[in-house]
């Protein structure tokens, strides 16, 4: 068989696998999606914070995450928990967790989460201008009310500048030239003007407009097992296939377990509030230093989105937890009152997190023919883009633009 024109079978219709099938589809193969759930009520993918960001090239593994993480365990409204639990795969992860968090990896991992985020935000910019859909080009704002946050994010302005990276360190009179549309509770910031913000719901249609355009179609079905060419559904149906794409987000480890895959992943739980019509909306998106929260505004729309809890697949929602982001976000947007997120459903998502931070992203050992992308953790919306590139450039036996030795589903064992 030629390279283009195989017949490729996508699981999981999240951001990643449908950004597969759409680069796949446009590549030529005939392409199959399968998801368990079409509305995505389940799935990461569709009330995250929407924000594209090459300022996100310090992996979740990096040093002073761990005492950070262990003083914010006794506050119930903080940004981080780990639920402790008896369960081996668990300590695995802690283990391989605390063995990268070092400066060592945040310097080997920094220049390739740039590379793969530049090619990335240029797909996103491509793909809004192809299938005619909003993004909004005008950078993030990290701000910061405490003097200690704002060194620490003019280091990481630093070390962007190194990279090559777009960021500057702003005063407050800068901070309202950028942001004229919101008054801001904050000492300063770092603008990042490379990063850039979406609606994930108008991302998640275009793709699967432009998927079904190119003669893609979609199988609402649960993979319940694989072998290297046939998925076998919970309803006993039969699939073949050329090559299958696992991207399924964190039920990843369920089908990774049938090709004897310990992919080391937690899902790392976080929730947003949507407000339908704010008084005012700010132009940028913004994260909240010192809460942890992002910001997003999405058309007439505002998202508030935070909290990472490392909870297995546990998807209940703490309140005091909820409560902490409406309250970091009214600390540094005054004009916004907790009263404001009275009677919102709170949406909860799992992200799949590898214990270095940096997602999984080739074929399977010893299963030539199935390819494995999950584990963007934090940034699974950002990079969706360049990992349908680099599957469709595995998938067509082409050299990829980027190594991907760091990214190998088999780097842990
Ligand atoms: C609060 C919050 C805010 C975030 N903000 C951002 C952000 O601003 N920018 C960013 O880049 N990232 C962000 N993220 C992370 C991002 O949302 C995730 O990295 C991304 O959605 C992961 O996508 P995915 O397709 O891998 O997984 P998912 O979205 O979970 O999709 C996987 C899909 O596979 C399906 N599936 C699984 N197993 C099977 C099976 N056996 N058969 C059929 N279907 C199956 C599932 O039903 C699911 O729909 C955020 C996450 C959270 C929680």
């Amino acid at each position: 068989m030629s390279d283009s024109g195989k017949n490729i079978l996508v699981v999981g219709g999240g951001v990643i696998g449908l950004s597969i099938a759409y680069s796949l589809s446009k590549s030529g193969h005939h392409v199959r999606v399968m998801e368990r759930d079409p509305s995505l009520t389940d799935s990461c993918s569709s009330g995250n914070a929407g924000m594209i960001v090459p300022s996100h090239f310090i992996p979740l593994a990096a040093p002073g995450v761990i005492s950070q993480g262990l003083k914010w365990m006794l506050n119930p409204k903080s940004p981080f928990f780990l639920r402790p639990r008896l369960d081996p795969a668990l300590a695995r992860w802690i283990w391989l967790f605390m063995r990268h968090s070092n400066q060592q990896h945040v310097q080997n991992s920094a220049e390739l989460l740039r590379d793969l985020s530049l090619l990335s935000r240029r797909l996103h910019l491509e793909l809004a201008e192809q299938e005619n859909f909003p993004l909004v080009d005008k950078g993030l704002l990290m701000l910061c009310q405490s003097q200690k946050g704002l060194d620490e994010e003019a280091e990481v302005a630093e070390s962007a500048h190194r990279l090559g990276l777009e960021a500057e360190v702003i005063n407050l009179t800068r901070l309202y030239e950028l942001e004229p549309n919101a008054k801001i509770n904050a000492k300063g910031g770092v603008w990042f003007p490379q990063d850039c913000h979406l609606d994930p719901s108008d991302f998640i249609q275009a793709l699967r407009r432009g998927i079904k355009k190119a003669g893609g179609e979609f199988i609402d079905a649960e993979a319940e097992n694989l072998d290297d060419s046939t998925i076998v559904t919970k309803t006993g149906e039969k699939h073949t296939a050329d090559t299958i794409v696992l991207a399924g987000g964190i039920a990843t480890l369920n089908l990774a377990r049938d090709l004897g895959l310990k992919l080391p992943m937690q899902g790392g739980k976080g929730y947003s509030l949507t407000l339908p019509k704010p008084l005012r909306n700010p132009e940028l998106c913004s994260l909240l230093k010192e809460g942890r929260v992002a910001v997003t505004p999405m058309g007439d729309q505002l998202r508030v989105a935070g909290t990472m809890e490392i909870c297995g697949k546990d998807t209940s929602i703490s309140k005091p937890r909820l409560q902490g982001i409406i309250e970091s976000f009214c600390s540094f947007y005054p004009e916004f009152r907790p009263a404001d997120f009275d009677n919102l459903t709170p949406w909860v998502g799992l992200r799949p997190c590898s214990p270095d931070g940096l997602p999984y992203l080739g074929k399977a050992p010893g299963h030539e023919k199935i390819i494995i992308a999950t584990g963007h953790a934090m940034m699974g919306l950002s990079l969706a883009p360049v990992t349908g590139h680099l599957v469709t450039q595995l998938v067509n036996n082409k050299s990829t633009s980027l190594d991907l030795s760091a990214l190998d589903p088999a780097r842990f064992g």
